[in-house]
């Protein structure tokens, strides 16, 4: 099913999450990056169009600033993020100049995608970029964000990015394969769901939450992001990043992960 998905799509918006882009003790995983820019540059010679959005700004820079770890102050918070978005867009450039491809950075707010004017530049920007063949980063705009105009996560902004650029797929890379029937770093016995159609029974699940139903975590907002992206015709799907050559296993069917469909089986 996925790597029919995959290869039906032309226009992918792939997330990847802190935890795939950061080692344990927080530093960059710039092998993982490298790896992920390779993956990225062979289905673009297979003509699909890319765009990522990427966490990890406020990782890379505690990782640049060590002295800054205890700070809690949300300026610094901020201040941090602004640091670590040129670390971050520093390693992704050079993950990708070894193919020759050049990597545009938009930093978004969630007032981006509800003016009309603002999100009808973004997309014909974000067209723009993919005609030329650059491959377009998307993250939110800590610096401007106060808790109004925030959209609050990566797995949301890349739902709203593919409801945006009209994408054919969204797959979010995160350190699990998929969605669980219930959290698998808390019960060794939880087992994996491959295909989801109907995200909303899930979802109300969640919010009645007792220890056997789902982990809340971060899987609440990846479960926003599917129910987003499905009410709009388009798949959605959940992999693990940390998985080698993750992309080239989805197409070809070699790695396990979740899809969420917007057809109803029957
Ligand atoms: P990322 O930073 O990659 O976006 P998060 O840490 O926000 O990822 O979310 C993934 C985490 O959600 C998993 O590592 C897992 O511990 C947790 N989780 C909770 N419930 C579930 C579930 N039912 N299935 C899968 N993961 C779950």
């Amino acid at each position: 099913m996925i790597s029919e998905v995959l290869g039906s799509s032309r226009k992918i918006v792939i997330k990847v999450g802190s935890n795939t882009l950061a080692h344990p003790d927080g530093s960059m995983n710039r092998d993982f990056m490298k790896s992920f820019a390779d993956q990225v540059h062979s289905l673009m010679e297979e003509r699909k169009q890319i765009i990522i959005v990427s966490s990890g700004a406020r990782i890379a820079g505690l990782s640049t600033i060590g002295k800054w770890q205890r700070k809690t102050d949300i300026h610094y918070k901020q201040a941090l993020c602004a640091i670590g978005q040129v670390e971050l867009m520093d390693s992704w450039r050079k993950a990708f100049a070894t193919h020759g491809v050049h990597i545009a950075q938009l930093l978004l707010t969630r007032e981006d995608f509800e003016d009309a004017t603002r999100s009808l530049n973004i997309r014909n920007t974000l067209f723009t970029l993919i005609d030329e063949g650059v491959i377009p980063i998307i993250n939110e705009n800590d610096t401007t964000c106060v808790d109004e105009i925030r959209i609050g996560d990566n797995d949301n902004l890349a739902a709203l990015t593919t409801l945006l650029w009209s994408a054919d797929l969204l797959i979010l890379l995160s350190d699990i394969d998929g969605l669980y029937d219930k959290n698998p770093k808390e019960h060794a016995d939880a087992s994996l769901l491959e295909l989801i159609t109907d995200i909303e029974s899930l979802k109300r699940g969640l919010v009645s939450g007792s220890a056997n139903s789902f982990g809340v975590g971060g899987i609440r907002t990846k479960l926003e992001a599917a129910a987003k992206v499905t009410g709009a015709g388009i798949p959605m799907i959940l992999a693990n990043g940390s998985r080698s050559m993750v992309l080239q296993g989805l197409v070809s069917g070699t790695v396990k992960a979740t899809l969420f469909s917007p057809e109803k089986q029957v």
